[in-house]
Protein backbone atom coordinates (compact mmCIF):
# COMPACT_ATOMS: atom_id res chain seq x y z
CA UNK A 1 0.00 0.00 0.00
CA UNK A 2 3.33 2.25 0.55
CA UNK A 3 2.15 5.87 1.53
CA UNK A 4 -1.52 6.15 -0.30
CA UNK A 5 -3.87 7.49 2.09
CA UNK A 6 -6.89 6.78 1.97
CA UNK A 7 -8.33 9.10 -0.24
CA UNK A 8 -5.32 9.19 -2.60
CA UNK A 9 -5.91 5.10 -2.45
CA UNK A 10 -9.74 5.42 -3.24
CA UNK A 11 -8.81 7.73 -5.85
CA UNK A 12 -6.18 5.80 -7.37
CA UNK A 13 -8.99 2.96 -7.08
CA UNK A 14 -11.43 5.18 -8.93
CA UNK A 15 -8.98 5.65 -11.13
CA UNK A 16 -7.81 2.60 -12.15
CA UNK A 17 -12.04 1.64 -13.15
CA UNK A 18 -12.37 2.79 -16.68
CA UNK A 19 -9.21 1.06 -17.27
CA UNK A 20 -10.14 -1.86 -15.74
CA UNK A 21 -13.52 -2.01 -16.61
CA UNK A 22 -13.63 -4.00 -20.18
CA UNK A 23 -11.52 -6.61 -19.15
CA UNK A 24 -13.16 -7.19 -15.90
CA UNK A 25 -16.45 -7.26 -17.44
CA UNK A 26 -15.00 -9.96 -19.99
CA UNK A 27 -13.76 -11.63 -16.80
CA UNK A 28 -16.93 -11.45 -15.02
CA UNK A 29 -18.72 -12.52 -18.18
CA UNK A 30 -16.89 -15.68 -18.54
CA UNK A 31 -16.43 -16.87 -14.66
CA UNK A 32 -18.10 -20.17 -15.30
CA UNK A 33 -20.85 -21.10 -13.08
CA UNK A 34 -20.82 -24.64 -11.87
CA UNK A 35 -22.93 -26.87 -9.27
CA UNK A 36 -22.48 -29.57 -6.65
CA UNK A 37 -23.93 -31.22 -4.08
CA UNK A 38 -22.31 -32.00 -0.79
CA UNK A 39 -23.28 -33.84 2.21
CA UNK A 40 -21.77 -31.12 4.90
CA UNK A 41 -20.58 -27.81 4.51
CA UNK A 42 -18.40 -25.77 6.27
CA UNK A 43 -18.50 -22.50 5.88
CA UNK A 44 -15.42 -20.46 7.45
CA UNK A 45 -11.83 -22.62 8.65
CA UNK A 46 -11.42 -21.14 12.25
CA UNK A 47 -12.22 -23.05 15.58
CA UNK A 48 -15.46 -23.36 15.07
CA UNK A 49 -15.39 -24.58 11.64
CA UNK A 50 -12.06 -26.39 12.31
CA UNK A 51 -13.93 -28.45 15.36
CA UNK A 52 -17.01 -29.30 13.48
CA UNK A 53 -14.74 -30.82 10.51
CA UNK A 54 -12.54 -33.10 12.78
CA UNK A 55 -15.12 -34.48 14.55
CA UNK A 56 -17.71 -35.13 11.43
CA UNK A 57 -14.64 -36.35 9.58
CA UNK A 58 -13.83 -38.75 11.96
CA UNK A 59 -17.52 -40.18 12.31
CA UNK A 60 -17.12 -41.16 8.77
CA UNK A 61 -18.84 -38.14 7.23
CA UNK A 62 -18.19 -36.20 4.33
CA UNK A 63 -17.01 -32.79 4.92
CA UNK A 64 -16.08 -29.51 2.50
CA UNK A 65 -14.82 -26.58 4.14
CA UNK A 66 -15.24 -23.43 2.55
CA UNK A 67 -12.89 -21.04 3.09
CA UNK A 68 -12.65 -17.21 1.92
CA UNK A 69 -8.89 -16.27 2.79
CA UNK A 70 -5.49 -18.71 1.64
CA UNK A 71 -3.30 -21.37 3.35
CA UNK A 72 -0.18 -19.54 5.14
CA UNK A 73 2.26 -22.34 5.67
CA UNK A 74 5.14 -21.84 8.34
CA UNK A 75 8.24 -23.14 9.30
CA UNK A 76 11.99 -21.43 10.62
CA UNK A 77 12.82 -19.06 9.14
CA UNK A 78 9.70 -18.80 6.99
CA UNK A 79 8.53 -15.54 5.41
CA UNK A 80 4.73 -16.15 5.09
CA UNK A 81 3.58 -13.68 7.34
CA UNK A 82 4.00 -9.62 6.84
CA UNK A 83 6.25 -8.23 9.22
CA UNK A 84 4.76 -5.09 11.51
CA UNK A 85 7.86 -3.01 10.85
CA UNK A 86 7.43 -2.81 6.86
CA UNK A 87 3.68 -3.84 6.29
CA UNK A 88 2.85 -5.00 2.89
CA UNK A 89 -0.47 -6.41 0.86
CA UNK A 90 -0.71 -9.24 3.04
CA UNK A 91 -2.05 -7.64 6.24
CA UNK A 92 -5.53 -6.50 4.35
CA UNK A 93 -8.34 -8.75 2.61
CA UNK A 94 -9.33 -7.84 -0.56
CA UNK A 95 -12.66 -7.07 0.78
CA UNK A 96 -11.04 -3.71 1.32
CA UNK A 97 -10.96 -2.41 -1.96
CA UNK A 98 -13.21 -1.68 -4.72
CA UNK A 99 -14.95 -4.59 -6.47
CA UNK A 100 -16.09 -4.21 -10.26
CA UNK A 101 -17.38 -6.87 -12.41
CA UNK A 102 -15.98 -9.86 -9.84
CA UNK A 103 -12.02 -7.59 -9.75
CA UNK A 104 -10.76 -5.85 -6.91
CA UNK A 105 -9.57 -2.71 -8.39
CA UNK A 106 -7.09 -0.39 -7.08
CA UNK A 107 -3.19 -0.82 -5.83
CA UNK A 108 -2.24 -4.75 -4.45
CA UNK A 109 -5.70 -6.04 -3.43
CA UNK A 110 -4.73 -9.24 -1.90
CA UNK A 111 -6.07 -12.29 0.18
CA UNK A 112 -4.42 -10.88 3.52
CA UNK A 113 -5.00 -11.81 7.19
CA UNK A 114 -7.07 -9.03 8.06
CA UNK A 115 -10.42 -7.20 7.85
CA UNK A 116 -11.62 -4.67 9.59
CA UNK A 117 -15.58 -3.94 9.60
CA UNK A 118 -16.74 -0.62 10.33
CA UNK A 119 -19.39 -0.45 11.96
CA UNK A 120 -21.92 2.26 13.85
CA UNK A 121 -19.80 2.68 16.91
CA UNK A 122 -18.10 -0.36 16.53
CA UNK A 123 -14.87 -1.15 14.07
CA UNK A 124 -14.49 -5.06 14.61
CA UNK A 125 -11.54 -7.02 13.29
CA UNK A 126 -11.98 -9.77 11.36
CA UNK A 127 -9.89 -12.62 10.47
CA UNK A 128 -9.60 -14.08 6.62
CA UNK A 129 -7.36 -17.11 6.45
CA UNK A 130 -7.22 -21.05 6.33
CA UNK A 131 -7.51 -21.37 10.83
CA UNK A 132 -9.22 -18.05 11.08
CA UNK A 133 -8.43 -16.37 14.04
CA UNK A 134 -5.63 -19.00 15.41
CA UNK A 135 -2.93 -17.63 12.98
CA UNK A 136 -3.48 -13.95 13.82
CA UNK A 137 -4.42 -14.48 17.78
CA UNK A 138 -1.75 -13.90 20.42
CA UNK A 139 -3.77 -17.00 21.70
CA UNK A 140 -4.25 -16.45 24.95
CA UNK A 141 -6.46 -19.47 26.18
CA UNK A 142 -8.52 -19.61 29.56
CA UNK A 143 -11.24 -21.20 31.34
CA UNK A 144 -13.99 -19.33 33.07
CA UNK A 145 -14.83 -20.00 36.08
CA UNK A 146 -18.19 -21.93 37.29
CA UNK A 147 -19.76 -18.56 38.86
CA UNK A 148 -18.82 -17.09 35.59
CA UNK A 149 -19.48 -19.28 32.94
CA UNK A 150 -23.45 -20.12 34.78
CA UNK A 151 -23.68 -16.40 34.71
CA UNK A 152 -23.63 -16.16 31.04
CA UNK A 153 -24.93 -19.64 29.82
CA UNK A 154 -27.75 -21.18 29.64
CA UNK A 155 -28.28 -23.48 32.31
CA UNK A 156 -28.72 -26.59 30.02
CA UNK A 157 -24.77 -26.63 29.51
CA UNK A 158 -23.26 -28.48 32.44
CA UNK A 159 -19.72 -26.84 33.67
CA UNK A 160 -18.49 -29.88 35.27
CA UNK A 161 -18.98 -31.27 32.03
CA UNK A 162 -17.60 -28.42 30.56
CA UNK A 163 -14.37 -28.72 32.93
CA UNK A 164 -14.03 -32.49 32.68
CA UNK A 165 -14.22 -33.07 28.88
CA UNK A 166 -14.60 -29.98 26.76
CA UNK A 167 -11.84 -27.35 27.78
CA UNK A 168 -9.47 -30.56 28.54
CA UNK A 169 -9.66 -31.60 25.24
CA UNK A 170 -8.92 -28.13 23.63
CA UNK A 171 -6.37 -27.71 25.91
CA UNK A 172 -4.80 -31.30 24.31
CA UNK A 173 -5.11 -29.66 20.93
CA UNK A 174 -4.27 -26.81 20.95
CA UNK A 175 -0.89 -28.13 23.28
CA UNK A 176 -1.39 -25.11 25.36
CA UNK A 177 1.19 -24.43 27.90
CA UNK A 178 2.55 -21.43 29.85
CA UNK A 179 6.13 -19.60 29.12
CA UNK A 180 9.17 -21.24 31.28
CA UNK A 181 11.15 -18.75 33.06
CA UNK A 182 14.29 -19.64 31.10
CA UNK A 183 12.77 -17.28 28.63
CA UNK A 184 10.45 -14.75 30.66
CA UNK A 185 14.25 -13.70 32.71
CA UNK A 186 15.93 -12.56 29.12
CA UNK A 187 16.29 -8.97 28.17
CA UNK A 188 13.41 -9.68 25.65
CA UNK A 189 11.00 -10.26 28.50
CA UNK A 190 11.25 -7.27 30.47
CA UNK A 191 8.35 -5.73 29.86
CA UNK A 192 6.79 -8.73 30.97
CA UNK A 193 8.36 -8.81 34.50
CA UNK A 194 7.38 -5.68 34.54
CA UNK A 195 3.79 -5.63 34.01
CA UNK A 196 4.03 -8.50 36.36
CA UNK A 197 5.94 -6.65 39.29
CA UNK A 198 4.03 -3.83 38.90
CA UNK A 199 0.73 -5.56 38.95
CA UNK A 200 1.30 -7.47 42.38
CA UNK A 201 2.43 -4.16 43.65
CA UNK A 202 -0.94 -2.49 42.99
CA UNK A 203 -2.47 -5.29 44.68
CA UNK A 204 -3.54 -7.55 41.63
CA UNK A 205 -3.25 -11.27 41.33
CA UNK A 206 -0.95 -12.77 38.47
CA UNK A 207 -0.42 -15.23 36.53
CA UNK A 208 0.88 -16.67 33.95
CA UNK A 209 -1.56 -17.82 30.67
CA UNK A 210 -1.58 -20.75 28.60
CA UNK A 211 -0.76 -20.44 25.06
CA UNK A 212 -0.96 -22.56 21.94
CA UNK A 213 2.68 -22.29 21.69
CA UNK A 214 5.98 -24.39 21.69
CA UNK A 215 7.83 -21.73 23.18
CA UNK A 216 11.27 -23.90 22.45
CA UNK A 217 11.12 -22.05 19.24
CA UNK A 218 11.27 -18.39 21.20
CA UNK A 219 14.23 -19.91 22.70
CA UNK A 220 15.42 -21.52 19.64
CA UNK A 221 15.86 -17.76 18.41
CA UNK A 222 17.27 -16.33 21.09
CA UNK A 223 20.16 -18.72 20.63
CA UNK A 224 20.19 -17.16 16.75
CA UNK A 225 18.99 -20.36 15.46
CA UNK A 226 15.77 -18.73 13.63
CA UNK A 227 14.99 -15.33 12.44
CA UNK A 228 12.97 -13.52 15.86
CA UNK A 229 9.28 -14.14 15.54
CA UNK A 230 8.10 -14.37 18.83
CA UNK A 231 11.30 -12.64 20.89
CA UNK A 232 10.76 -9.25 18.80
CA UNK A 233 6.96 -9.24 19.09
CA UNK A 234 6.77 -9.10 15.41
CA UNK A 235 4.50 -12.78 15.21
CA UNK A 236 1.54 -10.25 15.93
CA UNK A 237 0.93 -10.93 12.26
CA UNK A 238 1.27 -14.85 12.51
CA UNK A 239 4.59 -16.49 13.60
CA UNK A 240 6.73 -17.34 10.82
CA UNK A 241 9.03 -19.88 12.61
CA UNK A 242 5.60 -21.89 13.61
CA UNK A 243 5.45 -23.81 16.64
CA UNK A 244 2.20 -22.23 17.42
CA UNK A 245 -0.47 -25.04 17.77
CA UNK A 246 -3.06 -22.93 14.80
CA UNK A 247 -6.12 -24.34 14.04
CA UNK A 248 -4.98 -25.17 10.31
CA UNK A 249 -1.43 -27.60 11.80
CA UNK A 250 -4.26 -29.20 14.39
CA UNK A 251 -7.84 -29.20 13.70
CA UNK A 252 -7.55 -29.13 10.40
CA UNK A 253 -4.74 -31.03 9.80
CA UNK A 254 -6.29 -34.27 11.43
CA UNK A 255 -9.66 -33.52 9.71
CA UNK A 256 -7.71 -33.67 6.80
CA UNK A 257 -6.03 -36.51 7.62
CA UNK A 258 -9.35 -38.64 8.20
CA UNK A 259 -9.35 -39.07 4.51
CA UNK A 260 -13.40 -37.50 4.44
CA UNK A 261 -12.31 -33.27 5.10
CA UNK A 262 -11.46 -31.27 2.29
CA UNK A 263 -10.61 -27.98 2.70
CA UNK A 264 -11.62 -25.72 -0.38
CA UNK A 265 -8.74 -22.08 0.42
CA UNK A 266 -10.06 -18.68 -1.74
CA UNK A 267 -13.41 -19.47 -1.54
CA UNK A 268 -15.86 -16.96 -0.23
CA UNK A 269 -19.03 -17.89 0.12
CA UNK A 270 -21.65 -14.84 -1.15
CA UNK A 271 -25.00 -15.58 -0.34
CA UNK A 272 -26.78 -18.70 1.08
CA UNK A 273 -30.67 -20.10 0.82
CA UNK A 274 -33.10 -23.08 1.32
CA UNK A 275 -34.04 -24.61 -1.62
CA UNK A 276 -37.84 -25.25 -1.81
CA UNK A 277 -37.01 -28.80 -0.79
CA UNK A 278 -35.57 -27.88 2.06
CA UNK A 279 -31.69 -28.22 0.87
CA UNK A 280 -29.44 -25.38 1.65
CA UNK A 281 -27.96 -23.35 -1.38
CA UNK A 282 -24.77 -21.93 -0.74
CA UNK A 283 -23.39 -19.52 -3.48
CA UNK A 284 -19.66 -19.41 -3.87
CA UNK A 285 -17.10 -17.28 -5.63
CA UNK A 286 -13.91 -18.98 -6.03
CA UNK A 287 -10.84 -16.65 -6.05
CA UNK A 288 -7.35 -15.96 -7.11
CA UNK A 289 -5.27 -14.46 -4.75
CA UNK A 290 -6.11 -10.87 -5.62
CA UNK A 291 -9.87 -11.47 -5.26
CA UNK A 292 -10.69 -11.79 -8.94
CA UNK A 293 -13.23 -13.97 -9.24
CA UNK A 294 -11.77 -17.09 -11.13
CA UNK A 295 -15.63 -19.60 -10.93
CA UNK A 296 -18.95 -19.24 -9.66
CA UNK A 297 -20.14 -22.01 -7.76
CA UNK A 298 -23.58 -22.85 -6.44
CA UNK A 299 -23.09 -25.86 -3.78
CA UNK A 300 -26.53 -27.36 -2.20
CA UNK A 301 -25.93 -29.96 1.14
CA UNK A 302 -28.57 -31.17 3.57
CA UNK A 303 -26.48 -29.82 6.20
CA UNK A 304 -24.88 -26.59 6.20
CA UNK A 305 -22.66 -25.20 9.22
CA UNK A 306 -21.91 -21.58 9.48
CA UNK A 307 -18.64 -21.02 11.79
CA UNK A 308 -17.39 -17.93 9.75
CA UNK A 309 -16.73 -16.13 12.31
CA UNK A 310 -19.29 -13.68 14.53
CA UNK A 311 -19.60 -10.93 12.33
CA UNK A 312 -19.91 -13.20 8.66
CA UNK A 313 -21.81 -15.39 10.52
CA UNK A 314 -24.47 -12.81 11.22
CA UNK A 315 -24.03 -11.18 7.90
CA UNK A 316 -24.74 -14.00 6.04
CA UNK A 317 -28.03 -15.04 7.93
CA UNK A 318 -29.39 -11.55 8.24
CA UNK A 319 -29.37 -11.07 4.76
CA UNK A 320 -30.57 -14.32 4.03
CA UNK A 321 -33.50 -13.22 6.08
CA UNK A 322 -34.28 -10.07 5.00
CA UNK A 323 -34.27 -11.23 1.46
CA UNK A 324 -36.41 -13.82 1.82
CA UNK A 325 -33.83 -16.52 0.57
CA UNK A 326 -34.53 -18.28 4.19
CA UNK A 327 -37.77 -18.07 5.67
CA UNK A 328 -38.87 -18.24 9.43
CA UNK A 329 -35.17 -17.53 11.13
CA UNK A 330 -35.92 -17.35 14.90
CA UNK A 331 -36.78 -14.08 16.45
CA UNK A 332 -32.93 -12.81 18.00
CA UNK A 333 -31.06 -13.82 14.98
CA UNK A 334 -28.60 -10.22 14.50
CA UNK A 335 -28.75 -9.30 18.40
CA UNK A 336 -27.29 -9.87 21.46
CA UNK A 337 -23.57 -8.87 19.98
CA UNK A 338 -21.36 -8.16 22.36
CA UNK A 339 -17.16 -6.96 21.96
CA UNK A 340 -15.98 -8.81 25.30
CA UNK A 341 -15.28 -5.63 26.33
CA UNK A 342 -11.99 -5.49 24.64
CA UNK A 343 -10.21 -2.30 25.80
CA UNK A 344 -7.04 -2.04 23.69
CA UNK A 345 -3.89 0.77 25.52
CA UNK A 346 -0.97 1.62 25.01
CA UNK A 347 1.61 2.50 28.37
CA UNK A 348 4.55 4.37 27.82
CA UNK A 349 6.68 6.08 30.71
CA UNK A 350 9.85 7.75 29.80
CA UNK A 351 11.13 6.82 33.46
CA UNK A 352 10.27 3.25 32.98
CA UNK A 353 12.73 0.70 30.86
CA UNK A 354 10.73 -2.10 29.31
CA UNK A 355 12.86 -3.11 26.61
CA UNK A 356 12.95 -3.38 22.95
CA UNK A 357 12.52 -5.36 21.07
CA UNK A 358 10.00 -6.81 23.05
CA UNK A 359 9.00 -11.02 23.00
CA UNK A 360 5.74 -12.27 22.55
CA UNK A 361 2.89 -12.65 22.47
CA UNK A 362 1.89 -12.87 25.57
CA UNK A 363 3.56 -14.35 29.33
CA UNK A 364 1.22 -12.99 31.90
CA UNK A 365 -2.50 -12.00 32.86
CA UNK A 366 -3.87 -10.33 36.15
CA UNK A 367 -7.86 -12.03 36.46
CA UNK A 368 -10.06 -10.39 38.76
CA UNK A 369 -12.76 -12.66 38.82
CA UNK A 370 -14.85 -12.24 41.86
CA UNK A 371 -17.50 -10.12 41.05
CA UNK A 372 -19.62 -11.69 37.86
CA UNK A 373 -21.31 -7.80 36.97
CA UNK A 374 -17.48 -6.65 35.86
CA UNK A 375 -15.17 -9.56 35.95
CA UNK A 376 -12.16 -8.55 33.97
CA UNK A 377 -8.83 -10.03 32.88
CA UNK A 378 -5.82 -7.85 32.13
CA UNK A 379 -2.83 -8.91 30.27
CA UNK A 380 0.41 -7.04 29.20
CA UNK A 381 1.32 -8.11 25.19
CA UNK A 382 4.63 -6.71 23.27
CA UNK A 383 3.96 -4.22 20.92
CA UNK A 384 4.52 -5.37 17.52
CA UNK A 385 7.57 -3.41 16.13
CA UNK A 386 5.45 -0.61 14.59
CA UNK A 387 7.97 2.13 12.84
CA UNK A 388 6.50 5.60 12.22
CA UNK A 389 6.91 4.70 9.49
CA UNK A 390 5.19 1.67 9.13
CA UNK A 391 2.11 2.58 11.10
CA UNK A 392 2.02 6.20 9.61
CA UNK A 393 -1.17 7.93 9.06
CA UNK A 394 -0.54 7.71 5.30
CA UNK A 395 -1.03 4.06 5.33
CA UNK A 396 -4.47 2.36 6.13
CA UNK A 397 -2.61 -1.64 6.39
CA UNK A 398 -1.92 -1.47 9.81
CA UNK A 399 -5.47 -0.77 11.15
CA UNK A 400 -6.55 -3.94 9.25
CA UNK A 401 -4.66 -5.47 13.19
CA UNK A 402 -5.65 -2.02 15.38
CA UNK A 403 -7.59 1.06 13.38
CA UNK A 404 -5.34 3.18 15.89
CA UNK A 405 -2.10 2.46 14.81
CA UNK A 406 -1.75 5.51 12.57
CA UNK A 407 -2.42 7.43 16.19
CA UNK A 408 -0.47 5.42 18.67
CA UNK A 409 2.88 5.32 15.93
CA UNK A 410 3.34 9.18 17.27
CA UNK A 411 3.83 8.02 20.87
CA UNK A 412 6.98 5.75 22.28
CA UNK A 413 6.83 2.67 20.41
CA UNK A 414 9.87 1.47 19.44
CA UNK A 415 11.67 3.03 22.17
CA UNK A 416 11.50 0.70 25.22
CA UNK A 417 9.58 3.06 26.85
CA UNK A 418 6.39 1.86 25.99
CA UNK A 419 4.07 -1.29 26.14
CA UNK A 420 0.93 -2.69 25.29
CA UNK A 421 -2.02 -3.40 27.95
CA UNK A 422 -4.87 -5.40 27.14
CA UNK A 423 -8.08 -5.65 29.28
CA UNK A 424 -11.66 -7.78 28.49
CA UNK A 425 -14.52 -8.44 30.54
CA UNK A 426 -17.70 -8.80 31.33
CA UNK A 427 -20.42 -6.75 29.66
CA UNK A 428 -23.68 -5.82 29.69
CA UNK A 429 -23.83 -3.76 26.35
CA UNK A 430 -24.92 -5.44 23.46
CA UNK A 431 -25.12 -4.55 19.55
CA UNK A 432 -27.12 -6.07 16.77
CA UNK A 433 -26.36 -6.51 13.31
CA UNK A 434 -29.41 -4.71 11.11
CA UNK A 435 -30.18 -5.24 7.20
CA UNK A 436 -30.26 -1.72 5.32
CA UNK A 437 -32.20 -1.72 2.01
CA UNK A 438 -30.71 1.32 0.89
CA UNK A 439 -27.38 0.51 1.02
CA UNK A 440 -28.27 -3.36 0.19
CA UNK A 441 -25.88 -4.40 3.60
CA UNK A 442 -25.91 -5.84 6.63
CA UNK A 443 -24.60 -3.05 9.33
CA UNK A 444 -23.33 -3.30 12.76
CA UNK A 445 -24.78 -1.28 15.50
CA UNK A 446 -23.14 -0.66 18.56
CA UNK A 447 -24.88 1.41 21.29
CA UNK A 448 -22.61 4.43 22.92
CA UNK A 449 -20.93 3.60 26.05
CA UNK A 450 -22.09 -0.18 25.47
CA UNK A 451 -19.17 -1.19 27.96
CA UNK A 452 -18.77 1.75 29.63
CA UNK A 453 -18.78 -0.09 32.91
CA UNK A 454 -16.23 -1.95 32.19
CA UNK A 455 -14.25 0.24 30.47
CA UNK A 456 -14.55 2.07 33.24
CA UNK A 457 -12.90 -0.55 35.71
CA UNK A 458 -10.39 -1.79 33.24
CA UNK A 459 -8.69 1.51 33.17
CA UNK A 460 -8.86 1.60 37.04
CA UNK A 461 -6.85 -1.58 37.20
CA UNK A 462 -4.25 -0.25 34.36
CA UNK A 463 -3.60 3.35 35.66
CA UNK A 464 -2.69 1.34 39.10
CA UNK A 465 -0.62 -0.82 37.47
CA UNK A 466 1.15 2.30 35.46
CA UNK A 467 1.20 4.29 38.18
CA UNK A 468 1.11 8.15 38.38
CA UNK A 469 4.29 9.04 36.10
CA UNK A 470 2.41 6.53 33.38
CA UNK A 471 0.74 7.62 30.07
CA UNK A 472 -2.11 5.35 29.22
CA UNK A 473 -3.49 5.68 25.58
CA UNK A 474 -6.79 3.88 25.42
CA UNK A 475 -6.83 3.38 21.83
CA UNK A 476 -10.58 2.38 21.69
CA UNK A 477 -10.96 6.02 22.61
CA UNK A 478 -9.64 6.46 19.34
CA UNK A 479 -10.96 4.34 17.15
CA UNK A 480 -13.86 2.05 19.36
CA UNK A 481 -12.42 -1.07 17.91
CA UNK A 482 -12.56 -5.23 19.24
CA UNK A 483 -10.71 -8.16 18.25
CA UNK A 484 -13.53 -10.53 20.29
CA UNK A 485 -16.60 -10.25 18.69
CA UNK A 486 -19.67 -12.90 20.25
CA UNK A 487 -22.90 -13.49 19.58
CA UNK A 488 -25.74 -12.28 17.26
CA UNK A 489 -27.33 -16.10 16.70
CA UNK A 490 -27.34 -16.62 20.65
CA UNK A 491 -27.32 -19.99 22.09
CA UNK A 492 -30.73 -20.47 23.96
CA UNK A 493 -32.30 -18.00 21.93
CA UNK A 494 -31.95 -18.35 18.07
CA UNK A 495 -30.06 -21.82 18.31
CA UNK A 496 -30.51 -24.52 21.11
CA UNK A 497 -27.68 -25.82 22.94
CA UNK A 498 -25.85 -28.07 20.19
CA UNK A 499 -25.71 -24.58 17.31
CA UNK A 500 -28.89 -26.34 15.53
CA UNK A 501 -30.80 -23.36 14.19
CA UNK A 502 -34.03 -23.15 15.82
CA UNK A 503 -36.81 -24.41 13.11
CA UNK A 504 -34.13 -24.80 10.49
CA UNK A 505 -33.56 -28.03 10.05
CA UNK A 506 -29.75 -28.75 8.80
CA UNK A 507 -28.93 -25.85 9.53
CA UNK A 508 -26.13 -25.00 12.55
CA UNK A 509 -24.35 -21.94 14.02
CA UNK A 510 -20.60 -23.16 15.36
CA UNK A 511 -18.82 -20.15 16.18
CA UNK A 512 -18.43 -17.25 17.93
CA UNK A 513 -21.75 -16.19 16.90
CA UNK A 514 -23.61 -19.05 19.24
CA UNK A 515 -22.30 -17.15 22.10
CA UNK A 516 -24.11 -15.39 24.76
CA UNK A 517 -22.18 -11.98 23.53
CA UNK A 518 -19.46 -12.69 26.14
CA UNK A 519 -16.55 -15.21 26.88
CA UNK A 520 -16.90 -14.87 30.71
CA UNK A 521 -13.91 -11.93 31.37
CA UNK A 522 -11.93 -14.65 28.83
CA UNK A 523 -10.57 -14.69 25.58
CA UNK A 524 -12.93 -16.15 23.32
CA UNK A 525 -11.15 -19.01 21.57
CA UNK A 526 -11.32 -21.51 23.90
CA UNK A 527 -14.77 -21.62 25.12
CA UNK A 528 -16.07 -21.62 20.92
CA UNK A 529 -13.89 -24.65 20.57
CA UNK A 530 -15.17 -26.47 23.81
CA UNK A 531 -18.58 -25.27 23.13
CA UNK A 532 -18.78 -27.12 19.82
CA UNK A 533 -16.45 -29.68 21.23
CA UNK A 534 -19.65 -30.26 23.39
CA UNK A 535 -21.78 -29.48 20.41
CA UNK A 536 -20.47 -32.15 17.90
CA UNK A 537 -20.29 -34.88 20.36
CA UNK A 538 -24.04 -34.56 20.59
CA UNK A 539 -24.24 -33.88 16.97
CA UNK A 540 -22.22 -36.93 16.12
CA UNK A 541 -24.67 -39.03 18.59
CA UNK A 542 -28.06 -37.75 17.80
CA UNK A 543 -27.68 -36.05 14.25
CA UNK A 544 -25.70 -38.14 11.80
CA UNK A 545 -27.89 -40.90 9.92
CA UNK A 546 -31.15 -38.49 10.83
CA UNK A 547 -30.16 -34.88 9.77
CA UNK A 548 -26.43 -35.40 8.29
C1 LIG B 1 -5.74 -9.58 16.46
C2 LIG B 1 -6.55 -10.60 17.22
C3 LIG B 1 -6.06 -11.13 18.42
C4 LIG B 1 -6.82 -12.05 19.13
N1 LIG B 1 -6.29 -12.62 20.26
C5 LIG B 1 -6.97 -13.62 20.88
C6 LIG B 1 -6.39 -14.35 21.97
O1 LIG B 1 -5.27 -14.09 22.38
N2 LIG B 1 -7.12 -15.36 22.52
C7 LIG B 1 -8.38 -15.69 22.07
O2 LIG B 1 -8.99 -16.60 22.60
N3 LIG B 1 -8.93 -15.02 21.06
C8 LIG B 1 -8.26 -14.02 20.44
N4 LIG B 1 -8.81 -13.39 19.36
C9 LIG B 1 -10.19 -13.75 18.98
C10 LIG B 1 -10.26 -15.10 18.27
O3 LIG B 1 -9.35 -15.10 17.20
C11 LIG B 1 -11.69 -15.34 17.80
O4 LIG B 1 -12.56 -15.24 18.90
C12 LIG B 1 -11.84 -16.70 17.17
O5 LIG B 1 -10.92 -16.88 16.12
C13 LIG B 1 -13.25 -16.88 16.65
O6 LIG B 1 -13.40 -18.19 16.18
P1 LIG B 1 -14.58 -18.54 15.17
O7 LIG B 1 -14.61 -20.00 15.00
O8 LIG B 1 -15.80 -17.86 15.62
O9 LIG B 1 -14.20 -17.86 13.78
P2 LIG B 1 -12.87 -17.33 13.12
O10 LIG B 1 -11.66 -17.85 13.80
O11 LIG B 1 -13.04 -15.88 12.96
O12 LIG B 1 -12.92 -18.03 11.69
C14 LIG B 1 -13.89 -17.71 10.74
C15 LIG B 1 -13.35 -18.05 9.37
O13 LIG B 1 -14.39 -17.90 8.43
C16 LIG B 1 -13.88 -17.32 7.26
N5 LIG B 1 -14.97 -16.63 6.54
C17 LIG B 1 -15.61 -15.51 6.92
N6 LIG B 1 -16.54 -15.17 6.01
C18 LIG B 1 -16.47 -16.09 5.03
C19 LIG B 1 -17.17 -16.26 3.81
N7 LIG B 1 -18.13 -15.41 3.43
N8 LIG B 1 -16.83 -17.31 3.02
C20 LIG B 1 -15.86 -18.18 3.41
N9 LIG B 1 -15.16 -18.06 4.55
C21 LIG B 1 -15.47 -17.03 5.37
C22 LIG B 1 -12.84 -16.36 7.76
O14 LIG B 1 -11.91 -16.06 6.74
C23 LIG B 1 -12.24 -17.11 8.93
O15 LIG B 1 -11.13 -17.87 8.54
C24 LIG B 1 -8.08 -12.46 18.64
C25 LIG B 1 -8.56 -11.94 17.45
C26 LIG B 1 -7.82 -11.02 16.73
C27 LIG B 1 -8.36 -10.48 15.44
Amino acid sequence: MGKLNRRQFLGSAAAAVSAASASSAAQAATAPTTTSTERVVVIGSGFGGGVSALRLGQAGVKVLVLERGRWWPTGPNAETFPHAASPDRRIGFYNLWPELFGKRIGINPYAGLLEPVSGDGITAVTPACVGGGSLVYQGMSMQPTEALFSAAFPAGIDYEEMARVFYPRVAKMLNLQTAPDELINTPNYLAARVFAQRAQAAGFDVEKINMPIDWRYALAELRGEMKPSYTNGDGALGVNNGGKSSVDVTYLKQAMDTGNVTVAALHNVTRVARAANGQWKVYVDRTDETGTVLEHKVITTQTLIMSAGTVNTVKLLVRAGAKGDITGLPAGLGEGYGTNGDQIYVWSDQGIDLGAPQGGPVVYGSREWDNPQIANTVIQASIPPLSKSSASPNTILPKALLPAAPQIATTDVGTGHATMLVGYGVSAGRGKFVYNPLTDKVELKWPKAGDATIAKRIKERLSAIAGPTGKLINTNDIVNSTWHSLGGANIGVVCDLEGRVKGQKGLYVLDGALMPGTTCACNPSMTIAAIVERALDRIVRHDVGTVI
